[in-house]
């Protein structure tokens, strides 16, 4: 049922998502949407239904049209919009795919203004995030939900992240590095620090911890930035590795190879990441342990990679 929260626990995605147009330049360009933390949502939604989960997006959009169309399609995932601020005279952001005549992709932004970045430019407390904090049961975000923010939202959401862990909520952290959306590699690897330490979870795209770190892209450059990221300090660990199994490690455990699913052909990896983040905590949120969530995890994902896109049609999900 579109929008409606479910009995279960309550998690809460917050970050951007962008208006997207693709196709040739001057030529027809499709209209559509995404980004990383709203994908999350989309997977969560899908996956956690049958559990009665909950699913907020938390960002800030306008008042114009184009922003009502984007809540009207989250909620039609299923995903609540209670807690978007919409923000009079903003504007989403937006991407446009141009693509070539050989079909080759490139990726171009206008982000700088998105009322995305303004959803923490309030007195604190203010925001429905903050106000609704003491009925949220895990927090999600990713590295690309830090980079849109100024210095204050995000020490704003460290906040709101401090206060959900002393009343045993979860706080989720993904690992996605992108550097220009980023002053240097020094006020990244600062803020990447500050919120994995007060995350319960993390989950790890080893290509971005090498990137984030300036480790090489050589084997020894990825043992390294492994070995780093299995010791942080929080409970719970996962590190994806592409086609490599996957690694869980939970408080005071080994780390347990969970393997991927191998694909006949991988088609668009977009949203992969996305995807496994979305099926992992359902399961995890539905009491599942984390190796079976990282199995879950695993197979969306497979699916995923095979599509072109970031979401998957709703057929095409695994039962
Ligand atoms: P991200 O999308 O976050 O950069 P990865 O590239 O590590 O992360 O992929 C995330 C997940 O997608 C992996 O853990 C795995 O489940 C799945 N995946 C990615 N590439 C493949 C592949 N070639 N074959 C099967 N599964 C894959």
């Amino acid at each position: 049922m579109a929008g409606t929260p479910g009995p279960g626990p309550r998690i809460v995605a917050i970050g951007e998502c962008m208006l997207e147009l693709q196709g040739q330049p001057f030529g027809t360009l499709q209209q559509g949407y995404g980004g990383d933390t709203l994908n999350t949502a989309v997977y969560l939604a899908r996956c956690g239904a049958r559990h009665g989960l909950r699913v907020d997006y938390a960002t800030a959009l306008g008042d114009d049209g184009l922003s009502t169309g984007l809540l009207q399609r989250w909620q039609a995932e299923g995903i609540a919009t209670g807690l978007v601020r919409r923000l009079p005279g903003k504007l989403p952001g937006l991407y446009l795919i141009e693509v070539d005549a050989h079909g080759e992709r490139r990726f171009h932004y206008w982000r700088e203004q998105a009322a995305a970045r303004a959803y923490f430019d309030t007195a604190e407390g203010d925001t429905p995030l903050e106000q609704q904090a003491n009925s949220i049961d895990a927090l999600y975000l990713s590295g690309i939900s830090l980079a849109i923010l100024p210095p204050a939202g995000r020490a704003r959401l460290a906040a709101l992240a401090q206060r959900l862990r002393a009343r045993g909520a979860a706080v989720v952290f993904d690992n996605n590095y992108r550097p220009r959306l980023w002053a240097d590699a020094a006020t990244a690897q600062a803020a990447f620090s500050t919120f994995t330490a007060l995350a319960s979870t993390v989950l790890a795209t080893l290509d971005d911890e090498q990137l984030l770190w300036g480790d090489p892209a050589t084997p020894e450059g990825a043992a390294n930035a492994l070995a780093r990221t299995l010791a942080l300090p929080c409970g719970e660990v996962v590190v994806k590795r592409g086609a490599a199994p996957t690694l869980v490690r939970l408080q005071g455990q080994a780390p347990v190879e969970v393997p991927t699913v191998t694909v006949p052909k991988v088609v668009d990896t977009t949203a992969a990441g996305d995807s496994f983040a979305g099926a992992y905590l359902a399961t995890r949120l539905a009491g599942g342990s984390a190796t079976a969530a990282a199995a879950a995890g695993n197979q969306l994902a497979s699916i995923v990679v095979q599509h072109r896109g970031a979401v998957i049609p709703p057929e095409a999900m695994p039962r």
